[in-house]
């Protein structure tokens, strides 16, 4: 027996050895690539968002898909970062980025730095693939709901060994002393043909001393203007550019840009995630050589951190709606489109009739209502850790309608932490275009970002 199970054990790893290690076809050229990164978006919270985003037009949600869920190629990414079970944004979209795995914490540069240790990092910067595509001549955008400097959209261009030194304000001393830069100024501070050409998102005090955080009297933004490059700071704004506009920054919020509950509530002028892509795209398409694009939403993980889980959901439904609007003006003979998430966030899905709301709670019938030994109702969603969780003498809180319609009611979680930890199991990958068939099987991070650089021919 134990024979047996050795062999189909030997013929398994095989397998899989073959799976991962896919036959190199020659690769199918991109003009353009566009990576979404849905951040903290595992595959519980695309379930639950396509439940509730058909529930909410009053269709069956179970049945229900977002749309990149019918692209056709589809795999499952292992995440580990080089040393942890469970990566951070910064280590995740780093491996996606530059194609290695460093430390949680640290954005392009090898796992032989010490975390926050600027000596330790000096030579030790890997390229990204924004940085090559924009060497070979492609144009380069990145667009984020967080703030610009935040650790996913920073993964295209910085490369430090602390995601936190987003501003000179947030350095020690001897960093800046030891010659690391911050990650505001690793943006805007570099050669006319290393610039970008559209950077969209929040954390406009990142840039700024008046008015902001920096502590070198610098005005990044200004200087920026002076380099001949548009700036546009309200929603607004983005709508009135001029045609022609070819190089645009727009920072929309002081720090992360608002959940889309909150922006839809209040009178602020801020553009949503779908208004920043499409005019990502109406910029970055007139580049003849073609264009590399990521767009982050980034206020899926931010909620699910903070035990909002119906704002997790509706921004997950914001990010489907912006790759939507990108697949409508984008041509899949030649443009690679591949959403995936960085890592993954403890939501569970506790059961449910197929049409009990899904922010609500476990029905049964009058006579045997499903609850829990505490006598209490079970939520269908709920987080294993979280500020959601009560505390010690505290009740579990039980979900009214009201508190159902309540964006701002925390959802339960099992173990109290001040924010929710992410989660280790595998994220989906789902492509369209030019070379999506490399994404397939179970692969790792590293793997997307090959099947990416194949695409755009960028080489080994
Ligand atoms: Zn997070």
């Amino acid at each position: 027996m134990s024979a047996f199970r050795g062999a189909f054990g030997g013929l398994l790893a095989a397998s899989m050895l073959c799976a991962v290690a896919a036959p190199a076809h020659a690769a199918e050229r991109a003009r353009n690539v566009i990576l979404f990164i849905g951040d903290g978006m595992g595959v519980s919270t695309l379930t639950a968002a396509r439940i509730y985003e058909g529930q909410r037009r009053g269709a069956d949600g179970a049945s229900n898909l977002l749309p990149f869920e019918r692209f056709p190629d589809l795999a499952l990414v292992r995440t580990y970062s080089a040393d942890n079970l469970v990566t951070d944004s910064a280590a995740s979209a780093s491996a996606l980025l530059t194609g290695r795995r460093t430390l949680n914490g640290a954005l392009g540069v090898t796992d032989e730095i010490a975390l926050a240790d600027c000596a330790s990092a000096m030579g030790r910067q890997v390229p990204t693939l924004a940085e090559e595509a924009k060497q070979a001549g492609l144009a380069v955008g990145v667009v984020t709901t967080a703030a610009i400097t935040d650790a996913t959209p920073a993964s295209l261009y910085a490369h430090t060994p602390s995601r936190r030194w987003q501003s000179d304000a947030d350095m020690p001393p001897e960093a800046v002393e030891g010659g690391c830069v911050d990650i505001a100024r690793q943006m805007l501070d570099r050669p006319d043909a290393a610039r970008f050409d559209v950077m969209l998102g929040g954390g406009s005090a990142n840039f700024v001393s008046e008015d902001g955080k920096r502590m070198d009297g610098r005005d990044l933004v200004a200087e920026w203007r002076k380099t001949g490059g548009a700036y546009v700071a309200t929603g607004s704004e983005l709508k009135a550019l001029p045609p022609g506009t070819s190089r645009l920054l727009g920072l929309f919020a002081p720090n992360n840009m608002m959940r889309e509950s909150v922006r839809r509530s209040t009178d602020t002028d801020a553009p949503r995630l779908v208004d920043m892509t499409t005019r990502a795209i109406e910029i970055l398409r007139r580049n003849k050589q073609g264009y590399f694009l990521m767009v982050e939403g980034a206020l899926i993980d931010k909620s699910h951190h903070v035990s909002l889980a119906a704002d997790a959901l509706n921004e997950t439904v914001e990010f489907a709606e912006a790759v939507a609007a990108a697949a409508a003006m984008t041509d899949p003979k030649d443009t690679l489109i591949i959403v995936t998430a960085d890592h993954s966030h403890g939501l569970t899905l506790n059961g449910g009739k197929r049409d009990t709301p899904i922010l609500g709670v476990l029905q049964g019938t009058d006579d045997d209502p499903p609850v829990a030994l505490d006598g209490r109702p079970v939520p269908i969603l709920m987080y294993a850790t979280g500020p959601g969780a009560p505390g010690p003498d505290e009740p579990r809180s039980v979900p009214t309608e009201a508190d159902m319609a309540d964006p701002d009611r925390l959802t339960y979680a099992a173990i109290p932490l001040p924010s929710a930890a992410h989660t280790g199991e595998d994220v989906a990958a789902y492509a369209r275009g030019p070379g999506a068939s490399q994404i397939r099987g179970l692969m790792d991070q590293p793997g997307v970002h090959r099947a990416m650089r194949q695409a755009l021919g960028l080489g080994k």
